[in-house]
Parts: structure tokens; C-alpha cells; sequence
């Protein structure tokens, strides 16, 4: 199958009973059943089956199965959010005292997380670069992860997967991955030695700005060692390959709570479909507005791993088949600068979000980034001067004349 007949066909399975050709909203807290035992089985683990929908719920499971299809991983759990998703995939492997190895330009609702989790006694040492050398030179005893972006969101550097993931490896390190700026059109990381894949659904995937949503892939490869990880390894004699979904569905997932509604997991399965197709125009839009910015003396950089002077381009086109992404970033010489721009943009939305349907700027510095240090955002690439844009569906002409127009407006 190739990948739009995949986001259609693959694991699909509208409704057996009525033949519906959309999977419904099972909208229902509970599930019946016929006996006692039938429940304690489920509740044991013993037989499938639903009990309550903070654990799990058919139009969930329906928008998992083909989500894993797509990724290529043994099993998917859907959470509440993006951020709920990473909190559960890192916190069913560690333990106070561990420590997570990180690329520095990641998300900034990431980096305030990991800030959190040092009032647990977890504690991340960042990369001095999204290389596999940078990493290599974080381990120590104690790091039990590697945690890395495809596509750092918003400095736009990317990871080397297949070569982050063999370092990782060799330390007995499972390698988790955020591939929500990729998604899976550009890149399946599972297949490039990633052992977990996590993603922001509220983005690409979902593909109009609808839904929150986020979810956890396992590839299932990874072995866990009684030393390292004892909780895992003992869930490993128990469930094979299936010990870390296990370990997390009956577990951390359930207790802390963050499951995703079944109506917007409805609504993901349908932006689902057309991931593809959205892609290459967002990727082909984004490309064209980068080649026409770029050179323009208003604005000191045009940041796209698609344009051949980005430092990311070769490693990019190997990686991604050809296409390099739908987000950019400009520096305009001043935050002024930046702020006048956003503020005369006719079609271009000012919002705190990428991958919807129309095109998204912001200004980094002064949001996502506002509770961030100054060596954070250094790390994550974001200047008081830098735009981010997410590029949409529009016409490309349109865009283009957007920015043309908005660009004029500015002295530099
Ligand atoms: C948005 C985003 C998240 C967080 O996802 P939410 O769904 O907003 O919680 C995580 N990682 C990346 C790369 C993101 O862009």
C-alpha cells in the first residue's frame, strides 16, 4: 500500500454493525457486561475487551490501529494532548534519579516539561547539537532516554535518525522520537531505528486546528534490562514485546488520566485521511515562499531545510524523499520589525499553533518562548527578531503577495 492509500485502507474499519463508513463516536463513559467475569478478565488483562474510556474506547482504538499502521509500530496509545503524550511515554521509563538525554532546539511546552520533571528528580542534559556525537557526549550511568524532534519546532535542524538511534542503542538507550512537525509523510522514524514515536495529533495530522490530541507509537524492538529498567523487564517476561504498551496502558495512562475524547479522536481519523495530499501542497507551498523570500534584503535570514544553503538540506533530502516541511522561519533585523510584519498580514493568521488548513505566524520570542531563559531559546533557535510560519492550503500566490506586502512595510 503507498501512503494515501494507507491513510485510507490501512487498519480501517468504518462500523461492522451498521455499515457505517465512519467509524462513530462512542460517546459513552462505560461499557456493559454480561457477567462479572467477563469485566475482571478485562480489568486483568486476560481478555480484550472495553471497560471505561479513560483506559480505552472504540473510536479511539479505531483513530490508534491505523494511526500504528501508518507509523509501523507494534501498538499506539492516544492521549489527551501533544504534551500529555510525552509526559506518559518518558514517565512509564523513568524513575527519580534517571535522566533523559535531549536535543536542544525542541518544543517550548517540552522544555518546560522537562523543567518539571527536576522537581521529581529527573533530570535532562541537553545536546550541545542535534548530532549523534552531541549525544554520545551526554551519557552517563543514569540516562535512560534519548529524546529528539525530527524537525526542531522552530529552529528547523534535523535529527539523524538512523545515526542518533545506533548511538542510543549501543548505550542501552530507547530512542523516542517527535516526528509531529515531519509526521509520517516525510519520515517514519520506527523504520530508522526509532523505539518510540510521539506526536502532537493537534497539528498535521488533524490538519484544520480542531482537535487537540497526541500519541505514542511503539516499535516494540527495544530489549529492557532488569539492571536499567526493572519494572519493564519484569513486564517484558510477562508481555514480550508488548511490555512497555502494557506497562503503560494499565498503569501511569490510566492513573494520571489524560485520555483522549472519543469526538475528537473521530474528528483526527477524518484529517487523518487527507494527511497527504495536505502535505505535499503544505511542502510544495512552503518551499516556493522560502525560494521567493530568500535574497530579499529586507530579511536577514530565511531559515527552510528545503533551500540548498540550509545547513539541514542534504541530510534532509536523504532522509525525508524530497520533501523538506511546511514551517519557515525569517529574521527581520528587530522585534519591531517582526511585530509590524505579523500585524499587516491580511491572510496570515497570528496564533500559537502549526498545521492547520491557514497559514500560522508568531513570534516565538515573546510566547511560546516567553518563559523560556536566554540559554534555552539560544538552543531552540529563536531570536526576538525570528517569525515563525506555519505555511497553509492557500494559494501560494496569495502567500506570497501576503508577505510581499507585509515585508514592504518594514525600514531595516
Ligand atoms: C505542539 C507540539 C507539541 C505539544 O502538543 P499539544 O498537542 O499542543 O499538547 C509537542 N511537540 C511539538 C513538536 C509540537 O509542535
Amino acid at each position: 500500500m503507498k501512503f494515501n492509500t494507507s491513510l485510507l485502507h490501512g487498519n480501517f474499519s468504518g462500523d461492522k454493525i451498521t455499515g457505517a463508513t465512519n467509524t462513530p463516536i462512542y460517546q459513552s463513559n462505560a461499557f456493559e457486561h454480561q457477567s462479572a467475569e467477563e469485566l475482571e478478565n478485562i480489568f486483568h488483562n486476560h481478555a480484550p475487551g472495553f471497560a471505561y474510556t479513560r483506559i480505552n474506547n472504540p473510536t479511539v482504538e479505531a483513530f490508534e490501529r491505523r494511526i500504528n499502521f501508518l507509523e509501523g509500530g507494534i501498538g499506539t496509545i492516544a492521549c489527551a494532548s501533544g504534551m500529555a503524550a510525552i509526559a506518559n511515554a518518558l514517565l512509564n521509563i523513568l524513575k527519580s534519579g534517571d535522566e533523559i538525554v535531549s536535543s536542544p532546539s525542541i518544543f517550548g511546552g517540552t522544555l518546560g516539561l522537562f523543567r518539571n520533571f527536576e522537581d521529581f528528580g529527573i533530570r535532562t542534559r541537553y545536546a550541545a547539537e542535534t548530532s549523534p556525537e552531541s549525544f554520545k557526549e551526554k551519557i552517563t550511568h543514569d540516562t535512560k532516554a534519548f529524546f529528539v524532534e525530527t524537525i526542531g519546532n522552530p529552529k528547523l535542524d534535523v535529527a539523524n535518525i538512523q545515526a542518533i538511534a545506533d548511538v542510543a542503542h549501543a548505550g542501552k538507550i530507547p530512542f523516542i522520537v517527535d516526528n509531529t512537525v515531519a509526521t509520517p509523510f516525510l519520515v517514519k522514524p520506527i523504520s530508522l531505528g526509532a523505539d518510540i514515536v510521539i506526536h502532537s495529533s493537534s497539528k498535521y495530522i488533524n490538519g484544520s486546528g480542531n482537535s487537540i490530541s497526541g500519541l505514542i507509537v511503539d516499535g516494540g524492538t527495544f530489549q529492557w534490562e532488569e539492571g536499567r529498567y526493572p519494572d519493564l523487564a519484569q513486564a517484558q517476561k510477562r508481555y514480550g514485546k508488548f511490555a512497555y504498551l502494557s506497562k503503560l496502558r494499565s498503569d501511569l495512562f490510566r492513573n494520571l488520566g489524560a485520555c483522549l475524547a472519543p469526538m475528537n479522536a473521530f474528528l483526527n481519523s477524518i484529517g487523518l485521511e487527507t494527511l497527504g495530499i495536505r502535505m505535499e501542497r503544505l511542502c510544495s507551498n512552503a518551499l516556493t515562499l522560502a525560494e521567493f523570500l530568500d535574497g530579499n534584503p529586507k530579511i536577514s535570514m530565511v531559515n527552510y531545510p528545503g533551500l540548498k544553503g540550509s545547513q539541514w538540506h542534504e541530510l534532509a533530502k536523504k532522509q525525508f524523499g524530497g520533501y523538506y516541511g511546511a514551517i519557515l522561519t525569517l529574521r527581520v533585523g528587530r522585534k519591531e520589525n517582526a511585530f509590524k510584519i505579523i500585524n499587516h498580514l491580511r491572510y496570515a493568521v497570528n496564533a500559537a499553533n502549526i498545521g492547520d488548513s491557514r497559514t500560522l505566524v508568531i513570534h516565538p520570542a515573546s510566547t511560546i518562548y516567553a518563559y523560556a531563559s536566554a540559554a534555552e531559546k539560544e538552543n531552540a533557535g529563536v531570536y526576538d527578531d525570528l517569525i515563525r510560519i506555519s505555511v497553509g492550503l492557500e494559494d501560494v500566490e496569495d502567500i506570497i503577495r501576503d508577505f510581499s506586502e507585509a515585508i514592504d512595510k518594514i525600514q531595516v
